[in-house]
Order: structure tokens, then sequence, then C-alpha cells
């Protein structure tokens, strides 16, 4: 099955979708989005990644920066912080270029390693995209902490890759319902940019149908 261009979701969502679906599809689904510390230095560090056009060639690298990508198989749309293609014999053709070239992703993240899958995922579907738009397998991607000033290497092994399907999948189906769901109140609540419009504390009171349900049940 592949996704109509109408459809296609943002790349960048499956950070926000693993962290907290509820937040992802506040931002998504109903257009809502504050900013606080975390995601305006996050903001700020990819304007200096994200500059269009922008390709230099270092040693046997060719760095493209801000590269658009989309993924008709996972349905996804967004721009790449930086691709490295580094010269391969088993990669592939780029136009204008001579010989071959493997493309190897590099995310660019504000703060430090995450104990969940988030930057993972959304450095794989950045990888996806490319493989569907270059024809051409990616072992692995890069993932900056600006933080640590240090490289994570990601292997793409087939859980992460179905994981991401999965994500996708269950993006899209709250995406075709425009539904927001409600999850469950936890510590990342307090560093959530959305927290005072989704007013976590009323997520912990009775819905107004659960609550109808059971008085008509009793
Ligand atoms: S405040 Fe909590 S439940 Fe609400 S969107 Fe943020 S993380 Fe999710």
């Amino acid at each position: 099955m592949e996704y109509a261009e109408d459809d296609f979701l943002w790349v960048s969502g499956i950070q926000h979708f693993v962290f907290c679906r509820r937040q992802w599809a506040l931002i998504q689904n109903e257009a809502q989005w504050q900013d606080n510390e975390l995601t305006l230095a996050g903001q700020a560090l990819h304007q200096k990644a994200d500059q269009p056009e922008l390709k230099e060639s270092r040693g046997n690298k060719l760095i493209v920066r801000a590269m658009p990508i989309h993924s008709r198989e996972l349905g996804l749309v967004g721009i790449c912080d930086v691709v490295e293609m580094i010269k391969d014999p088993a990669g592939t053709t780029l136009h204008g270029h001579v010989g071959k070239y493997r493309p190897v992703p590099v995310e660019y993240k504000h703060g430090q390693p995450k104990a969940d899958l988030s930057d993972k995922l959304q450095l794989l579907a950045e990888a996806w995209c490319l493989e569907e738009m270059l024809g051409i397998k990616i072992a692995s991607g890069e993932l900056y902490y600006l933080k640590t000033k240090r490289r994570e290497h990601v292997v793409f092994d087939e859980p992460l890759r179905d994981r991401l399907k999965e994500a996708c999948n269950e993006m899209h189906q709250l995406w075709q319902r425009r539904y927001v769901p409600r999850v469950k109140v936890n510590a990342r609540c307090n560093r959530c940019s959305l927290k005072d419009i989704c007013l976590p504390e009323m997520l912990k009171r009775e819905s107004v149908a659960t609550y109808l349900k059971r008085m008509l049940a009793e």
C-alpha cells in the first residue's frame, strides 16, 4: 500500500508520537503547538543544520544539508538535517557527481541520548525515505547530541524497522479519524511543551462519556 501525498505526515512528528501519542495528536490533528525552552533550543540547533541547498565536499564525503525527503510506503515527508554521501563502489550514483555514494543520514539533537526510541525511529524514518528515493538499502545512521558533543551510531535492524512501521500505522489511523487519544499522566508531562493546552490534571478525571455510562448502569 502507498499513501497519497495529502495524507503524508511529518517525519519530525515521530519523536512527539513516541514521547506521547496525545502530544503528537494535539500537534498533528488539532494544530496545537507551544514552545518551551527545550523546543526553542532544538529549533535553534536545527536552523544551523538547515541551510537549504548547501553541499560541500570533504575528502571522500559529499555533505548535503536540509535535504527534502519523503516515503510513500510510510506516508511521511520531512527534511533531513544532514546526509553524508560517502564514496563507496557498493553505493548509488548521484546526479552531477562522478562515482558511487553510500548515503548516511545524520540527525542533530539538542540534548543527550534518550532512554526511549524516539530519536532512533526518527533517524530510521529519514533513512527509509532516502532508501525509497535513492533505491538503496541504508544499514545505519548517526545521531549527534549537542550536550555530549558526541555521535551515536544507530544500526537499522529488523526489530527497529518493525517498530517504525507500527508507529506509522498507528499515526495514520489516528490522523484518519482526527482523534486525540487519552493517555496516562506521568512524569513526562512535567517537561511537555503542551501541558497548558493538554491540561493533564483533567485527564486524571473521569471522562463525560464514562461518567454517563456509569450513571446509566447504576
Ligand atoms: S501533558 Fe502529558 S499527557 Fe498531555 S500531551 Fe503532554 S505528555 Fe502527553
